[in-house]
């Protein structure tokens, strides 16, 4: 997910907004949607209001020149009838990309919101800071932005081949590139590395920078690379991989879903390999 075109971001509420401005309405991790199943609608703001259900709005932009607003439900917040909480996964596909992409980007303005609550510091409640998206605490003036965690995402190869790995959590058959969350002090490319020698026990080089993806779960920054083998055994770790193999770029496994950077890198690096024979030079 991404900044959809046509959107401009901003934290400052320009007015009143208008009956037409889009509610994304959280309560927890469930959206607030109507429609149908197949086809889900996003409430605008003349609808919202008359449900009653208040909570804490937070101005995220226009998008095609409608204002969009996050707003952070109580847990308690009831269900009117001819609406429905729903999982933001699940509106994968049936919901417009760009209200997609809205809606991910307000499910962590809230989550922000809700975690934020008390100075992290002293634990005075805290208040909205004006002129940015923040939250300072009046006591000890501590200030705390909304948390965007970055994490790398490699496909490794070595000449025609890719390495491909399973995580216990994934469906059966289903493999995908290696990833790992930036820990304190390391660079993207010290992560690559760490990763990839805790993960499958092998040294990589070639780094190279392939697209980055907001991921709204929580709140990471995907960044992805390719990488080419440099030496080593594979000797999965245990805990965390089920299975990595090598697998000839034409008889690549099941791969993530198509909304998932890691799709993108797979099938883009096929079809280099498949056109090349091998990396570009
Ligand atoms: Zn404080």
């Amino acid at each position: 997910m991404h900044t959809p075109e046509g959107f401009t971001p901003s934290h400052a509420r320009p007015g009143p907004l208008p009956a037409n401005t889009l509610a994304f309405a959280y309560r927890d991790d469930k959206i607030l949607v109507g429609g149908t199943e197949e086809a889900p609608c996003v409430p605008d703001s003349s609808s919202f209001n008359g449900l009653g259900l208040g909570g804490d709005h937070h101005y995220l932009g226009e998008l095609a020149g409608v204002a969009c607003v996050a707003v952070a439900l109580a847990p308690d917040a009831p269900e009117p009838a001819g609406w429905r909480y729903a999982g933001l996964r699940s509106l994968f596909f049936r919901l417009p990309e760009p209200l997609l992409a809205i809606a991910a980007r307000a499910f962590q303005v809230v989550e922000w919101d809700r975690t934020h609550r008390y100075c992290g510091r002293c634990g005075t409640p805290t208040q909205n800071k004006g002129g940015e998206r923040a939250k300072e605490c009046p006591a000890c003036g501590y200030v705390a932005y909304p948390r965007v965690t970055p994490a790398m995402m490699v496909l490794v190869t070595r000449g025609r081949e890719l390495l491909l790995a399973r995580a216990p959590r994934f469906p059966p058959g289903m493999y995908s590139a290696l990833a790992g969350f930036v820990e304190p002090g390391e660079t993207i490319e010290d992560c690559i590395h760490r990763e990839v020698r805790e993960e499958v026990g092998i040294t990589v080089g070639d780094i190279r920078y392939f697209a980055s993806q907001s991921w709204a779960f929580p709140h990471s920054l995907m960044i992805a690379y390719t990488a080419e083998y440099a030496g080593g055994e594979l000797q999965p770790d245990a805990t965390e991989i089920a299975e990595a193999k090598w697998f000839a770029w034409d008889a690549v496994p099941r791969l993530p879903p198509s909304i998932s950077i890691s799709r993108r890198l797979i099938e883009a690096t096929v079809a280099r390999l498949a056109s090349t024979g091998g990396r570009p030079c």
